[in-house]
């Protein structure tokens, strides 16, 4: 991955990864490199530049947003990744989560599903910043996931579902883990391991607000 230029941020990031750890949402030192080497100003629009840095979600395209830097460092410590991954993502946005992890499993890949074409075009442009090679943005319904590539060590929905979809856990690999918002209004992230036993819950988390993950083929 090679770094573009941080510009006028690093004050603004250094406040931030503060302000992370101070409110216990940043813990792991290899999660705080990667927000330092994948910096979130090149993941928004240029409309959002001066809030790249505060701890809110922003607008991106198509009334989605990237999401809340604190959810992304929450989200990324418990999915625990490890290198040499194999990661599924759905919900690619911006592309900044897909960076993040990209980061993280070194020689791994990610592949990322997105439904809204504008959106993986977006995406992919920003990535091509880092000369990132092991990250595939997928355009289609992730909340079908994407078969091909599985069993998948890690799956992390960035989208609110009212129940993670069967067909992801079909995907993941055994003492494979998954993240995603399940609720309706509100949601908790919900962390859950496949095991020899089944399906296993391991930690949850209330009140966060996710845009829905909107699930195709008239299922709800
Ligand atoms: N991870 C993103 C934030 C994503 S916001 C980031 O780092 O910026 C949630 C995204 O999920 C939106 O881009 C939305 O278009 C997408 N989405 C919603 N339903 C989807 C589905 N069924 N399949 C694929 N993407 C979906």
């Amino acid at each position: 991955m090679t770094k573009p230029k941080i510009g006028n941020f690093p004050t603004s990031l250094n406040n931030l990864i503060k302000l992370l750890k101070n409110s216990g949402f940043l813990n792991d030192d290899n999660v705080e490199s990667a927000f330092r080497d994948v910096p979130r100003h090149e993941f928004i629009p240029e409309s959002e530049l001066d809030y790249a840095y505060s701890n809110e979600p922003l607008p991106i395209m198509n009334k989605q947003t990237i999401s809340q830097p604190s959810v992304v460092s929450r989200m990324t410590e418990w999915l625990d990744v490890k290198k040499g991954q194999k990661i599924l993502e759905i919900g690619t946005g911006s592309g900044w989560q897909s960076a993040i992890l990209s980061y993280l499993v070194g020689d791994g890949t990610v592949y990322s599903v997105e439904r809204h074409p504008e959106l993986a075009k977006f995406a992919q442009e920003n990535l091509k910043k880092f000369n990132t090679d092991n990250v595939h943005v997928v355009l289609g319904d992730g909340s079908q996931g994407y078969s091909e590539e599985s069993p998948y060590d890690r799956i992390i929905i960035t989208a609110a579902c009212t129940e993670i979809p069967l067909s992801l856990f079909d995907q993941l690999s055994e003492n494979g883990i998954i993240i995603g918002p399940v609720g309706g209004n509100t949601q908790s992230l919900v962390l859950l391991k496949k095991t020899s036993r089944g399906i296993v819950e391991i930690k949850r988390e209330s009140h966060y607000v996710f845009v829905p993950l909107v699930r195709e083929f008239g299922k709800k």
